[in-house]
């Protein structure tokens, strides 16, 4: 249940927890603006959130649909 795993986040590249996120390919921020699930509160520390490891960056598309 404890999952340390990381991947990358197929929409803006940053490395994510696994377990933070709703969906395996996408980070929490990334699941949340494309698809409505709940975010993370992230919580940054050194420019990475200690919660999830998203580290802030934000796609193009992510970007225009952010300015919608
Ligand atoms: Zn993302
Ligand atoms: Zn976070």
């Amino acid at each position: 249940m404890n999952d340390k795993k990381t991947a990358v986040c197929d929409e803006c590249g940053s490395k994510f927890l696994i377990s933070a996120s709703k969906m395996k390919s996408l980070c929490p921020e990334c699941a949340h603006i494309l698809y409505g699930y709940e975010s993370c509160n992230h919580v940054f520390r050194n420019g990475i959130c200690i919660k999830c490891l998203w580290d802030g960056k934000k796609s193009d598309y992510i970007n225009s649909k952010l300015f919608d």
